[in-house]
């Protein structure tokens, strides 16, 4: 059997750390050809030593300078450009899981070299995912899930034709903050914030997941996987992350899937399809489960969720801008400068100033990213504690 040749962007983080789990214990399945990073050299020294890539990336010059030093024999590229080569190199799959918007190039570089590729970074497709999608059939190449929930949903998918789908039901957990009002919400720490229940994620993520804006950016990510309709989606609130998302079916049947709340499934099965790998994680031990409960999120606490809703309603650039305010708002909160209730007031304003355009371009999504964090940018100031 010949092994799948894998490029990883972000291999340092969350995402990229669990797959290069999954190889590490399916050494025969997998060949590493492509590492990448923005600045964490420790850590990729570690990777380099255990998976020999043949190139790696790092976003931060600096570091790639000193990795250079410390691996003389390594193939070293730097910078934004850096990360774009290292997508282009040509691998079965490429594994996108860098954190953010930074993430579009180095993505869309990946499809036009021709590359099958597993997207974990959502952020590009909620600021592009018709142009990602449009591009990707274009080169005949497959955009395959990794968020649980649209692996999830591509699964429940399978077999079926997309004329029979009604609604598609978007699990949440509901993240830490769950069955809190804003009362409660206007004092919490980034620490509280970044403490999620169920899942063990980077930190923007968690952030996101504590707003609910994660739950908003996954409505438009499955849109464009999905090509639903923005009414088909329906967010439910499942704090026992079991199922990992449900599809309904125009006769009335429900098809959900189940699992552990452990990434390294998503990713074997984005790795692997339309194959399935032995046991990439833990079994779900469904005798043991005792209660799963559904109910619906509260969006006056959780005011993110309606704005990525509106967001998603009204497509153009307006996902971009709102994913552009929201980077810039978490980053913000992390850095203790505004709160966390001040990240939605945050977006909300963003999506007020910055001009709705129906335009269908690159330019225009770049565009419409840098305008809304000089927008953003601006309110934080205004705000700053
Ligand atoms: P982490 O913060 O844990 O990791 C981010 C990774 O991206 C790191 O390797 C980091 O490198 C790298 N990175 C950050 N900025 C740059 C840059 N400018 N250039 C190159 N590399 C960069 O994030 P996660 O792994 O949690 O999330 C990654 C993506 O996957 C996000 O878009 C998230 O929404 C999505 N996702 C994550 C899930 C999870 O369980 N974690 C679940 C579903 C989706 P360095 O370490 O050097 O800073
Ligand atoms: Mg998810």
């Amino acid at each position: 059997m010949t092994r799948k040749r894998i490029s990883i962007l972000g291999s340092t983080g969350s995402i990229g750390r669990n797959t290069l789990e999954v190889v590490r214990r399916n050494p025969d399945q997998f060949t590493v050809s492509v590492l990448a990073s923005r600045s964490n050299v420790a850590l990729l020294r570690e990777q380099i030593a255990e998976f020999r890539p043949e190139l790696v990336a790092l976003y931060d010059e600096k570091a790639a300078a000193e990795l250079r030093e410390a691996e003389p024999g390594c193939n070293v590229i730097a910078g934004a450009q850096g990360l774009v080569e290292a997508a282009s190199v040509n691998v079965d799959v490429a594994l996108c899981a860098v954190v953010g918007a930074v993430g579009l190039q180095p993505l869309l570089a990946a499809i036009d070299a021709g590359n099958c590729v597993a997207v974990a970074n959502k952020e590009p497709l909620v600021m592009a995912g018709d142009y990602i999608m449009d591009r990707a059939r274009q080169k005949k190449v497959d955009v395959l899930p990794v968020d649980s929930e649209h692996s999830a949903i591509f699964q429940c998918l399978r077999g079926n034709a997309a004329s029979d789908v009604d609604r598609v039901y978007l699990t949440a957990s509901g993240g830490p903050f769950y069955g809190k009002d804003q009362k409660d919400l206007c004092n919490v720490t980034p620490q509280q914030a970044m403490r999620h229940p169920t899942w063990d994620m980077g930190a923007k993520i968690s952030v996101d997941s504590a707003t609910l804006m994660n739950k908003g950016l996954e409505i438009i990510e499955a849109l464009c996987l999905f090509r639903l309709r923005s009414e088909q989606i329906e967010v439910v609130i499942h704090p026992q992350s079991v199922i990992h998302s449900m599809v309904a079916f125009r006769d009335g049947s429900i098809i959900a899937q189940l699992g552990v709340t452990d990434m390294k499934a998503p990713i074997a099965f984005a790795l692997t399809y339309p194959e399935r790998l032995a046991a990439p994680a833990m079994r779900l031990d469904v005798t043991a489960l005792t209660g799963l409960t559904f109910g619906k999120p509260d969006y006056s606490a959780f005011p993110c969720l309606a704005l990525a809703r509106e967001a998603a309603n009204q497509g153009g650039n307006v996902p971009a801008v709102l994913n552009g305010a929201n980077e810039e708002a978490v980053a913000a909160f992390c850095s203790n400068r505004i709160g966390f209730l001040d990240i939605a007031v945050v977006v909300e304003r963003t999506m007020e100033k910055c001009p709705v355009s129906q335009e269908y371009s690159l330019e225009a999504v770049l565009a419409a990213d840098r305008e809304a964090r000089i927008c953003a940018a601006t309110i934080i100031k205004t705000m700053e504690r």
